[in-house]
């Protein structure tokens, strides 16, 4: 299947669709880097030594056409029934605006973590709506944007109270009410054991307060059990221990909140505000918290800040509790989360409003209620006596049967113990559900609505607070106010939609259209995560065609598809290490080596599962210093549980020294973490498995195309070699031994169907081709731009792998010109900038990957010279030092309305090289104060009077 540059065929996905330049275009591009051939630039580029032996093979690619038609073949092995399984997990119904013109709208899904707040206003204020309205239900001081799901939330939340708590004497006891859901238990006992916590899971009424660094609570209970914990909590608190209350963000509409109960932390799920439960995820969880704490929350944290003009702009508040700059003292290892999901939770909060949130909860309650009295007037025993929306149902023997008859009727129930029947309504309930319901109990009986609504809420705890009183959920409720809020915002973005986003290390490629498609056919989109497997059948499939397929892309024996996202793997890979040397006796093992220049989750990571990070320096050309890591790994041999490397390097090199890092490493009894964020240029060219990996997780969301979603969802993937599969983390769910990392068995499945189509539309040789052309195009860039920005690190051969890093610390110390002036400036042209400041400080790392064509690449060339010209003109004193292009950037149309006092024109100011003419993008903002934002801390929406004064 040798790869012909001259001709391709029409339906050629991956030469004519994915990839970016034309084979005319490489040509050309392959002078500019001085190779006659794509090939003898990908030999001198990756060592021999490393390079795959056999090709990628599993048949053609398929067209876009063929692959559509196989995926809808696959959903259709998924059954569709209604699910009534609850646990976490409810039907929603995702408004249809909301649908089209954020899930399935590129301008918001393509979008990358807004680090770059300038280009980023329109999803920071639908994830500051996101808090305020998480704040608002959960009556807590302050919400951060997302976790990865209730259950890693949950043991979050565990871990921020052992950080925060003041409790000494009990600072490794950790209480769970028996009354969670069971993933939720599972998921806080496998994050406990590392850490040394000791969790005991029992009912609330048997806590003894004094024991406890803390406990959490649930309500509505796994069950359906409504509590109010305000006596615990307080009794918690005589004892300085710290509660933490998960409850379902719906039932809050109704219930007193959390913060009512005198809670310490929230946390839950947002799912049933409009996201569909896609056998698992992705969805939003929450965590809110006291001011007091709010330094120790993990996640991100939108903020209220100012611009350059004193006007209002959002940005990350409080970054310097992330692992990006804490490491192994970060709050967690939390990077990718679940943004895309928040801004539709939040926009389904939008469009509902507080009368509608409510409504809907109570809609909720009566068919709960009605159903419950169907059940009982037929003679069936339901508890609890008061509840939301969840019921059990003793059934004795007939268990089996009243299961079996209600999958007839095309719904689950939830199996409880041996003799009961757990049944969660929710906003799609119809009356049919509830007859059909109680056809499988045996009763034939009409949903009539009786004129006095049934009612089962504990009165004690109605909640009386109010709650979404800011005017931005007042408002946008016609559908056209509501679908011009939402353009607005996504104008104010830059995404992947206008623009390149020459992200290093974040590879941010095509998401194809076609890859996107399956993902909301019902198929994928409206399984519960805890179906019968045989109404999962399409999804297993398609879990193992995958699997299969990307242990050929990285010479691993076994996939886990439990992490949600790159960091999460880590986690699950460590774990699967740490469980590894446990079986062997060798439990003592807790040394990890960690090269300085490692990803910031890496020491986070390492952290988490109790491990101690020794720091491996790198040597002057970038790499790993051998002689470093030798040392440190004979130094701590008998104690060294690993490594954790990235490949090619977080400096964008192919190190020629990996096997020997990895042999070093194997000779003391370590295991090899390899970090796959870099797979896109390896993939067909080399696999972590043959060069001395035991373990690496793959990014899908960034390798494999899922989008960004301005700054999750994602999939973390880990691939292991065959010694490591047995101590891979499992699933209660699945009946296996080893603990889940996640809420859901496959993590956030409803996403795979992008890479898998990715993978089936590439076929190895098309993604062979693509792992070529993105080291071709970073090597094009750094052709063009080396004489303006030095290279920082090339391999012996000067070659960069797929990415490179251009030092401005230069520009800097002549002229006082630092990175953010520059990627400032690129917004300008209409860019995102690069990755600033990491992994060296002042410099910026490009990653342009194999889906931009050449003439994007010129244009981001271009704007990187003439920036450079500008910065020139600066040290060479030709203009002000602190009043030029560079300084005031990025400009903005108010700049122009004002007064113009400035020693260059509003034409070079607004429309420098790159800068798109009539389609300039215009940014809504001057630059954002970072410092100012952090020091007043906002982080709801601001009051609407802070409007009118700006206007
Ligand atoms: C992106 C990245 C990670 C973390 O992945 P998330 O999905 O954001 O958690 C880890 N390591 C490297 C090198 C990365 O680039």
């Amino acid at each position: 299947m040798a790869f012909k540059l001259t001709d391709y065929e029409a339906y050629d996905f991956a030469n004519r669709r994915h990839i970016g330049p034309t084979p005319k275009e490489m040509a050309d591009m392959l002078k500019v880097i001085g190779f006659k051939t794509l090939d003898e630039l990908i030999d001198a580029t990756v060592p021999p030594a490393i390079r795959q032996k056999e090709p990628l093979d599993w048949g053609d690619a398929l067209t876009e056409r063929d692959a559509l038609y196989h995926m809808r073949e696959v959903a259709g092995q998924n059954k569709v029934l209604t699910s009534l399984i609850g646990q976490g997990y409810y039907g929603t119904t995702t408004p249809a605006p909301i649908l089209r013109n954020i899930l399935e709208n590129p301008a918001w899904y393509t979008a990358y973590t807004p680090y770059q707040p300038e280009i980023s206003q329109g999803r920071l204020e639908a994830l500051l709506n996101f808090q305020t309205m998480v704040s608002d239900l959960t009556g807590m001081d302050i919400a951060n944007a997302s976790l990865l799901d209730e259950a890693t939330a949950a043991a979050e939340a565990m871990a921020m109270a052992k950080r925060a708590g003041k409790s000494k004497s009990n600072a490794s006891a950790f209480f769970v009410d028996q009354n969670c859901h069971p993933q939720t238990i599972e998921v806080i006992r496998t994050r406990a054991a590392p850490l040394g916590v000791d969790v005991t899971v029992a009912d609330p009424a048997e806590l003894e307060p004094g024991a406890y660094f803390g406990a959490i609570f649930q309500y509505p209970g796994t069950y359906g059990h409504v509590r109010d914990f305000s006596a615990e909590i307080a009794a918690l608190h005589e004892h300085k221990g710290l509660a933490i209350v998960a409850a379902d963000i719906l039932s809050l509409a109704l219930l007193k909140s959390p913060g009512e109960m005198g809670a310490d932390i929230a946390i839950g799920s947002t799912q049933r505000f409009g996201v569909p439960m896609g056998y698992g995820g992705p969805h939003a969880a929450y965590m809110a918290t006291t001011d007091k704490l709010k330094r120790a929350m993990p996640g991100r944290i939108i903020g209220v800040s100012i611009d350059d003009r004193g006007n209002k702009a959002y940005r990350l508040a409080l970054q310097t509790r992330e692992q990006h700059i804490r490491r192994e003292k970060a709050n967690s290892n939390v990077c990718t989360a679940q943004a895309l999901l928040a801004v539709m939770a939040s926009m389904y909060g939008v469009y509902h409003g507080p009368d509608g949130i409510k409504a809907i909860a109570q809609s909720v309650h009566r068919k709960a209620a009605r159903l419950a009295i169907g059940l009982e007037e037929a003679g069936f025993s339901v508890e609890p006596e008061v509840f939301f929306d969840t019921i059990t149902v003793e059934v004795g023997p007939l268990q089996e049967t009243v299961m079996q008859a209600a999958v007839q009727q095309g719904i689950n129930l939830r199996r409880v113990g041996t003799t009961k029947v757990g049944i969660s309504l929710d906003e799609q309930t119809r009356s049919e559900t509830l007859e059909a319901v109680w056809a499988a109990f045996g009763i034939s009986r009409k949903d009539i609505r009786p004129e006095v609504p049934p009612y089962r809420l504990p009165d004690a705890m109605l909640r009386e607070s109010a709650y979404m009183t800011h005017p931005i959920f007042h408002k946008n409720r016609a559908e056209a106010e509501m679908t011009r809020y939402m353009r607005r915002l996504a104008d104010r973005d830059l995404a992947l939609d206008r623009a390149m986003i020459p992200l290093g290390s974040c590879t941010m490629k095509l998401n194809a259209t076609v890859e996107m498609i399956p993902v909301t056919w019902p198929e994928f989109a409206n399984l519960h995560p805890f179906v019968p497997e045989d109404q999962a059948l399409g999804y297993k499939y398609m879990i193992d065609d995958l699997s299969d397929k990307l242990c050929q892309i990285t010479g691993y024996d076994a996939i886990s598809m439990q992490p949600n996202s790159g960091a999460q793997g880590e986690y699950a890979g460590l774990l699967t290490i740490r469980n590894y040397h446990a079986s062997k006796g060798q439990g003592h093992r807790n040394i990890c080596l960690i090269p300085t220049s490692a990803h910031g989750t890496n020491p986070a990571t390492a952290q988490m599962v109790g491990y101690k990070v020794v720091p491996v320096k790198s040597d002057d050309d970038g790499n790993i210093d051998v002689a470093d890591f030798r040392a440190k790994a004979e130094k701590h041999s008998k104690d060294l549980a690993g490594c954790m490397i990235t490949y090619p390097s977080t400096h964008g090199v192919f190190e020629e020294t990996v096997q020997e890092v990895c042999q070093i490493t194997h000779d003391h009894g370590g295991q090899v973490y390899i970090d796959g964020a870099n797979m896109n240029a390896m993939v067909g060219v080399s696999r972590p498995g043959d060069i001395g990996g035991d373990v690496s997780h793959l990014n899908l969301h960034k390798t494999f195309c899922i989008p960004h979603g301005g700054g999750g969802p994602g999939m973390g993937p880990i691939g292991v070699k065959s010694h490591l599969t047995d101590y891979l983390p499992g699933h209660p769910e699945l009946n296996q031994a080893i603990g889940p990392v996640s809420a859901a068995p496959y993590g956030s499945p409803s996403i795979l169907p992008v890479s898998w189509a990715y993978v089936l539309l590439m076929g190895g040789a098309g993604l062979t081709q693509a792992t070529k052309v993105a080291i071709l195009n970073a090597n094009y860039i750094a052709a063009r731009l080396k004489d303006a920005y030095p290279i920082l690190y090339t391999s012996s051969s000067g070659r960069i792998a797929h990415e490179c890093i251009l030092d401005t610390r230069p520009l800097s110390e002549q002229g006082n010109i630092t990175v953010d002036d520059v990627a400032k400036r690129l917004i300008d042209s209409g860019f995102h900038a690069p990755t600033m400041s990491w992994p060296v400080a002042g410099t910026l790392m490009v990653e342009p990957t194999e889906s931009e064509p050449k003439d994007e690449l010129d244009r981001f060339c271009d704007a990187m010279l003439s920036i450079r010209a500008e910065a020139q003109a600066v040290i060479d004193g030709k203009i002000d030092a602190d009043n030029n292009p560079l300084k005031n950037a990025p400009h903005t149309v108010r700049d122009l309305v004002g007064d113009w006092d400035r020693p260059y024109t509003r034409e070079q100011a607004c429309f420098p090289p790159g800068a798109l003419g009539v389609d300039k993008y215009w940014s809504p903002v001057n630059r954002v104060d970072n410092v100012y934002g952090d020091r007043n801390l906002v982080c709801t929406c601001p009051p609407m009077s802070d409007y009118e004064d700006e206007a």
